[in-house]
């Protein structure tokens, strides 16, 4: 059994961060912590208690996850303002990130209870970190919309941003979310990383239209999946109008002249008015 830390905790919330796959990849500070507060708010109790008895902490558990925050919030607001101690954590990696609590932390500062941090794994980082893609200006995403044609309007809305793509999705849907990266996002690099600190960890990076067909052509993958797509290759400038001219006969091919105009506006930042002018022309010469 773990022993308690001698120095008393002050009062407040603490956001643990917990392994993503690897039990022992937690910190010293965040094992001190879980077993010194006097309750754990956690998605998934018996996930937890997994994490906690492996690493011989005896914590009392307080479920708090998706479906009952709203009714737990007020209980555990109550519990930190008579000066309680209580962590958060999520099933894997860092609470908030696409996971419970950012309302509780909200909730919590504007209160003026104490919170903090203690730092951890997160599958974003890792992936972009070990994906090869620039890290120097990145966008966390979250996870896409299921559904095809919402999908497609959300990638068409970070079409344009000038930076490296993170995402969430699930393994069934990875065929069909790169297949419409590679419709909406033009050419870009991209990396796969699947399980993570586990076992069957795997990096599969390469170019969008490539890994599209190649997700397409297998079965769904096991296991969890981060998608990070790099920057867009060419920015306006640098495109030429036989670049341009290429992309917008590529795009006519299934979308219509003024959804090819948006798609390549969005991708390059142009003008729609002038794509359009050109597309309506293209497409004029085809016919
Ligand atoms: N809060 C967590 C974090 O900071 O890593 C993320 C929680 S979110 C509900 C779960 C998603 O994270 C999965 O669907 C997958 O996209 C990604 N993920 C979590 N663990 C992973 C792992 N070991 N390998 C790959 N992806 C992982």
């Amino acid at each position: 059994m773990r022993s308690k830390p001698t120095s008393k905790l002050r009062p407040g919330l603490y956001i643990v961060a917990t392994p993503i796959g690897n039990m022992d990849d937690i910190t010293l500070r965040a094992l001190d912590v879980l077993s010194s507060v006097d309750r754990i708010a956690c998605e998934d109790t018996r996930h937890t208690r997994r994490l906690l008895e492996r690493h011989g902490i005896e914590a009392r558990l307080l479920p708090y996850h998706e479906h009952n925050a709203e009714h737990m919030r007020p209980a555990i607001m109550a519990r930190l303002a008579h000066g309680e101690t209580l962590a958060l954590v999520s099933d894997a990696g860092t609470p908030l990130i696409s996971d419970p609590g950012f309302k509780l932390v909200r909730k919590a500062i504007a209160s003026g209870i104490y919170v903090t941090a203690l730092p951890g794994p997160s599958a974003a980082l890792m992936a972009l970190t070990l994906s090869g893609l620039p890290s120097d200006k990145f966008m966390y995403a979250g996870f896409l919309p299921p559904k095809t044609t919402a999908r497609r309007k959300a990638l068409g809305e970070l079409a344009a941003i000038d930076a490296t793509l993170i995402l969430f999705e699930s393994p069934r849907r990875l065929a069909a979310s790169l297949a419409d990266m590679a419709d909406t996002l033009g050419q870009r690099d991209i990396a796969v990383a699947r399980e993570m600190t586990k076992l069957h960890e795997e990096f599969v990076r390469g170019d969008l239209a490539a890994l599209a067909a190649h997700y397409g052509e297998i079965s769904a993958p096991k296991g969890e999946v981060v998608i990070i797509v790099g920057p867009p290759l060419s920015s306006a400038a640098d495109l030429s109008d036989e670049d341009i001219e290429t992309r917008l006969v590529e795009l006519l091919q299934t979308a219509s002249v003024r959804d090819a105009a948006s798609q390549l506006a969005a991708e390059t930042g142009l003008a729609r008015r002038d794509l359009y002018a050109r597309a309506v022309r293209i497409n004029g010469e085809k016919a």
